[in-house]
């Protein structure tokens, strides 16, 4: 292809992306959208430009004006988050992962965590950014049932190996993690103690998870693109007052990480800070509400929602199971929904072992739909087309129309200071 070719051909596939989104159902928990002021901020002069350091003392000239936008994005960040110390610089949750792991161990230390197959993190696996440190990893036993650590052996782990950094957290994350009494365990040892918030920051900000910093935590990391609905980036938070621990975890990122922090995703992430501090009450408690919605009207559909015993869901997730350990029915679920228009991924369950060919489960998210303005009713009214796409197996190019002319009534994003066209 030609060069003029190419441009335009990637030009049209970036229109034909809002496109397919404007009339689908897109339900990845990690995803969110824009609200149209913080779009703005994105697409600025910012983009172009270099502040490393921080605001009034940077390396290069012509930062005044970034340096009020900083300013008032961390004041904000420490009001939504509650603590003494933010940094809203990292590019992204796996890069304040990468900059916290940096500031908190040193090469050959132990860390224990949550494994990617119980639903942790890649950056929390030795392939991931805990290898990067050379951390040696240790993982929680399982509360399959419940879906978190097994607390009580995990004590038991902490108090055994004194790991020199207790990492919390996970990608599939439906419950809030009883971290208190573990916390308090690795303190006794002289641990520090990390949460990794990256799916719940919204949650978390709006009062309706739990309160990590205040439960024990040294150190929060997160992204600001999931359930907190900004642009792609990061959070590097804590309630310390030590200037020392804030100077360096400030130094993990720049220079520790990053060098260009794309000043114009600091600037769309004050934004959203300040509608969130307007808008984020509600917003969580709405995004929650929706969840429990969709997995109880999944349920009596007839699909097998996950942690029915445990009320199924209290974050912004729900965790289906299709068929068997390694059927994966995961897999054909979210490829049939898709050609219906509704987009969701798969997920492994316990059981299953291959994570490309394997996994039994759907993790289905609802932030998006809840920034659009969907309620409870519409929650049903989605668990219904996951019926007749999946149980009834209808035709699926007819559903497919169905489900676009049901997405033509949620075009507005809401939450936010100026609501515009959710995909422009
Ligand atoms: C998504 C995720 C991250 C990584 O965030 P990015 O912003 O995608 O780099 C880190 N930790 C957890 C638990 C996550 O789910």
């Amino acid at each position: 292809m030609n060069p003029r070719d190419a441009t335009s051909r990637i030009l049209q596939a970036v229109d034909d992306s809002g496109t397919h989104y404007r009339h689908s159902i897109p339900m990845i928990a990690s995803e969110n959208i824009l609200s149209p002021m913080v779009r703005r901020a994105c697409d600025s002069d910012l983009h172009g430009r270099y502040a490393e350091g921080l605001p009034g003392k940077r390396y290069y000239q012509g930062c005044d004006d970034f340096d009020t936008i900083e300013e008032i994005g961390i004041e904000s960040a420490r009001r939504v988050f509650n603590c003494n110390f933010a940094n809203i610089q990292s590019t992204s949750g796996t890069v304040s992962n990468i900059g916290a792991l940096k500031c908190l161990a040193k090469p050959g230390d132990t860390i224990t965590a949550v494994s990617t197959a119980d639903g942790g993190h890649i950056s929390h696996a030795r392939m991931g950014a805990v290898g990067v440190r050379g951390l040696n990893l240790v993982t929680y036993p399982w509360d399959e049932g419940r879906m978190e650590p097994d607390i009580d052996a995990s004590l038991s782990l902490i108090r055994e190996k004194e790991p020199n950094l207790v990492l919390f957290g996970q990608s599939v994350f439906l419950f809030p993690t009883p971290i208190q009494e573990l916390a308090d365990a690795a303190h006794e040892s002289g641990s520090m103690v990390m949460y990794d918030g990256a799916h719940v920051m919204g949650l978390i900000a709006g009062g309706v998870f739990q309160d990590p910093l205040r439960e024990g935590a040294d150190v929060m990391t997160g992204s600001s693109h999931k359930t907190f609905p900004g642009p792609q980036g990061g959070f590097l938070l804590s309630d310390s007052d030590d200037p020392k621990l804030q100077k360096r975890l400030n130094n993990s990122i720049f220079p520790g990480v990053c060098s260009s922090y794309h000043l114009h995703h600091v600037a769309g992430k004050a934004i959203a800070l300040a509608e969130f501090e307007e808008f984020g009450t509600d917003y969580a408690r709405d995004i929650v509400a929706n969840a429990k919605a969709l997995a109880e009207a999944l349920s009596s559909e007839g699909f097998d929602v996950m942690a029915e015993d445990r009320g199924f869901t209290e974050s912004h997730q729900v965790l289906t199971r299709h068929g068997g350990p390694d059927s994966g029915a995961g897999m054909k679920a979210a490829n049939t929904l898709e050609k219906c228009g509704i987009i969701t991924n798969m997920n492994m369950l316990p059981g299953d072992t291959k994570a490309m060919s394997g996994p039994s489960g759907l993790r289905l998210g609802v932030p998006e739909l809840t920034r659009v303005g969907m309620g409870a009713q519409d929650m049903g009214e989605i668990a219904r087309f996951f019926s007749r796409a999946l149980i009834s197996e209808e035709d699926n190019a007819s559903l497919k129309s169905e489900v676009s002319e049901f997405k033509s009534h949620f075009q507005t994003v809401r939450y936010c200071f100026s609501e515009g066209p959710a995909y422009p």
